[in-house]
Order: structure tokens, then C-alpha cells, then sequence
């Protein structure tokens, strides 16, 4: 089932998501609709507060759905350890059309829970350690346009202002 995504200033967006604590059928119904959700969006992640569920979820698949081996599921991820520096473009799928370099760590390595509960720790690098930073802010409420320069920041927000005037946000 393709979910509804919401888009900046959705309040959920904005609030730290709550642990999962519970490894069900219900949540991997989630994370097989996430994914379905990622691909019809043409995006490489989404976290469950982009689509109004204000949980510590995420999923990513750099291979847009084309290699099955690439879905990757984090649940409560943490990042235990960061490297380098990275300053790249990046999109979200609740900023349609806007896309902005901002400052990431260039590895990274994630401990986290997959959709069994069960613990692992990954290392990722360059856009997949892009990737999990992005995704792991959304888990913290913090989005991409608050890790712009101010300057960028300010233009951003005044091109979504004029798209809501426009009717076209
Ligand atoms: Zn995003």
C-alpha cells in the first residue's frame, strides 16, 4: 500500500520519534509499505514520521528497488561512530523539488534493529552514509533544511512560502 507523504510544516515532522518496542506483523506491514511508498516516490529513503507515524523507523534502498539485497531496515538506529566530512546535494521527499548541499560525516557506522528485533551494526559511506545521517535526523525531528547555511536556509523557506501561496506545495 502506497502511504500518504507529508510535507514540511507537518508537526510530526518536527518531533523526535518513539522507540519500537514492539516487532510485530503490524510493523513489518509498515516497513513493506514504506518501501512500496520510497519507490512510487522514486526516492532511497523514508523515515515513519514522513508518513505521519512518529516512530523510530526507517527504511532505505539505494537500488530505488531494483536489487532486493539493498533493502535495508533500521529500527531505534543509533550512529556509533562518524569520519570525514561530505558536502553534497540532498533531497527529501517531504521537500518536493528542493534540493541543497549540506554538511554530512562521509562514514559512518549505525547500530540498529532490524524488523525481528534482532541487533546488527552496518558501515556506510558516501551516499549511503548520507543516507543514514539524513534518515536518522528525521528519527530526531531534524530536517535537512536545518543543517543548510542560515543563508540557504532563508531562501528555502522563502521559495516554500511562495509555492504554498501558489497552491503548488
Ligand atoms: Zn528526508
Amino acid at each position: 500500500m502506497i502511504l500518504k507523504i507529508v510535507k514540511y510544516p507537518e508537526p510530526v515532522l518536527s518531533q523526535p520519534g518513539e522507540p519500537v518496542t514492539e516487532f510485530n506483523d503490524e510493523l513489518r506491514k509498515l516497513v513493506a509499505d514504506m518501501f512500496e511508498t520510497t519507490y512510487a516516490s522514486q526516492g532511497i529513503g523514508l523515515a515513519a514520521p514522513q508518513v505521519g507515524v512518529s516512530k523510530r523507523l526507517t527504511t532505505i534502498d539505494l537500488s530505488m528497488g531494483k536489487n532486493p539485497k539493498e533493502k535495508l531496515v533500521l529500527i531505534n538506529p543509533e550512529i556509533i561512530f562518524r569520519e570525514g566530512r561530505l558536502y553534497e546535494e540532498e533531497g527529501c521527499l517531504s521537500f518536493p523539488e528542493i534540493r541543497e548541499k549540506v554538511v554530512r560525516a562521509a562514514k559512518v557506522r549505525i547500530r540498529a534493529q532490524n524488523e525481528h528485533g534482532k541487533w546488527f551494526e552496518l558501515d556506510g559511506e558516501d551516499l549511503m552514509a548520507r543516507c543514514m545521517q539524513h534518515e536518522i535526523d528525521h528519527l530526531d525531528g531534524m530536517l535537512f533544511i536545518f543543517r543548510m547555511s542560515a543563508l540557504k536556509r532563508d531562501l528555502t523557506l522563502r521559495k516554500i512560502r511562495k509555492m504554498q501561496r501558489e497552491g503548488t506545495w
